[in-house]
């Protein structure tokens, strides 16, 4: 058996490892003994897997890997916000990003190298679409971040208390590989986080927020970014497909499967003179008045030639006071390892772009240097 025909058991739920065992002769317990191996301890080697047989051991290198997304490098910002970039079988790479608060730390995480949403403000949807990470390349990420602040093989310091998945990519375009990522880090075999703690953003693919709902319970995040389809649909393309009235039904739809007093959290990028003004508050506010939600406003993060810019603090605190005054709660993202371009939209990579949009981006930015419009007027029609 050649190397690239070995499974790999990294990126396996708890049912589908006990599938495998069985598939090759042995008792469905060891599953639950190899995941803790892998996540609990971080351990890649058969070998160190001490509790089991050598005769099993053999027999497991001889027909499964441990295999992570190989890590290009690691960037350790002095706010001890931490960044990877990873290389995916596709060949582009794609970022993680590690963020620790008083408490807790949060593992933004990638589903996709590069998405084919084209939302006009953000840095991984101009870069077009590449690949769809595996499973493994998706839990591969958490795996990687307990790593580095553990000794493998001891037990793990568990420092992701949190996922967000919310970095490269539109995870419900790839729909059954982030699931099982995300059974597997709610899974105590896994990671053990609750489920309160697993949040799944979404440009809003209504008809898979209602598949969402059928096989997993996570918190949900819209990325609203503007009150109505008018707006909306320049800024997030999607929505010329799944309007806000479509949209936000699923949503309410989702979060009253949950019960128990879970919300949405609607994600809003603030775009200077573009989505800030007090109407689009007032709008919002309407739009969400059935809606049980949390805000959580998030300022411009800038990448070259985006054609758009960061509203001023005021206009972010009175677009907060406005909508805090109706009775929302509101929080405004800061924003964090700056220093090592980790922030929200900021996530390049290195996506093998099939869709040759960024051709296009860059050809659209050339024909702007030359005639000289301001970048804004090239990006925003
Ligand atoms: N595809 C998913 C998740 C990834 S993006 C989604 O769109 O929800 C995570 C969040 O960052 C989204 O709300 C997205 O709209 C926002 N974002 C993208 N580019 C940004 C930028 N340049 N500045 C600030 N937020 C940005
Ligand atoms: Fe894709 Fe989300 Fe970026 Fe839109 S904001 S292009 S859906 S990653």
């Amino acid at each position: 058996m050649t190397a690239t025909t070995k499974v790999n058991l990294l990126g396996l739920t708890q049912p589908q490892l006990e599938g495998f065992f069985e598939s090759i002769g042995e008792k469905r317990f060891r599953a639950g003994q190899v995941m803790k191996w892998i996540h609990h301890f971080g351990v890649d080697d058969f070998e160190a897997m001490s509790n089991i047989g050598k005769a099993l051991r053999e027999k497991l290198r001889a027909c499964a890997e441990i295999r992570g997304p190989e890590i290009v490098s690691q960037d350790i910002s002095s706010d001890g916000t931490r960044k990877w970039v990873v290389r995916v079988a596709s060949g582009s790479c794609v970022e993680t990003v590690y963020i620790p608060q008083a408490g807790r730390g949060t593992l933004c995480v990638s589903s996709q190298a590069g998405c084919s949403l084209d939302c006009s403000f953000c840095s991984t949807g101009k870069q077009g679409f590449n690949s769809d990470l595996t499973a493994a390349e998706i839990i591969g990420q958490v795996w990687i971040a307990n790593k580095s602040f553990g000794t493998v093989p001891a037990k793990i310091d568990r420092a992701v208390t949190n996922v967000v998945m919310m970095g490269m990519g539109e995870p419900l375009m790839n729909f059954d590989n982030v699931v099982a990522a995300m059974q597997i880090m709610m899974d105590d075999l896994g990671y053990g986080i609750s489920k309160r703690k697993v949040t799944l953003s979404t440009s809003g693919v209504a008809p898979m927020i209602d598949e969402l709902g059928k096989v997993i319970d996570v918190s949900l995040a819209l990325s609203l970014h503007a009150p109505n389809d008018e707006l909306r649909n320049r800024l997030v393309p999607i929505n010329r497909k799944y309007p806000l009235a479509v949209v936000l039904d699923a949503c309410r739809r989702y979060i009253s499967r949950l019960g128990e007093k879970r919300v949405l959290t609607v994600e809003y990028t603030l775009l200077k003179d573009v989505n800030d003004q007090p109407e689009h508050a007032a709008q919002m506010i309407e739009l969400l008045r059935d809606v049980p939600c949390k805000i959580n406003l998030i300022p411009f993060n800038p990448f070259p030639f985006s054609g758009y810019e960061r509203p001023s603090n005021n206009a972010i605190r009175r677009f907060q006071d406005l909508l805090h005054q109706a009775g929302h709660n509101v929080t405004v993202r800061t924003t964090r390892g700056d220093d090592i371009d980790a922030a929200c939209g900021q996530l390049v990579g290195q996506v093998m772009d099939r869709t040759r949009r960024s051709e296009r981006h860059i050809a659209v930015r050339q024909l702007g240097d030359e005639a000289a419009p301001s970048a804004s007027a090239v990006n925003r029609t």
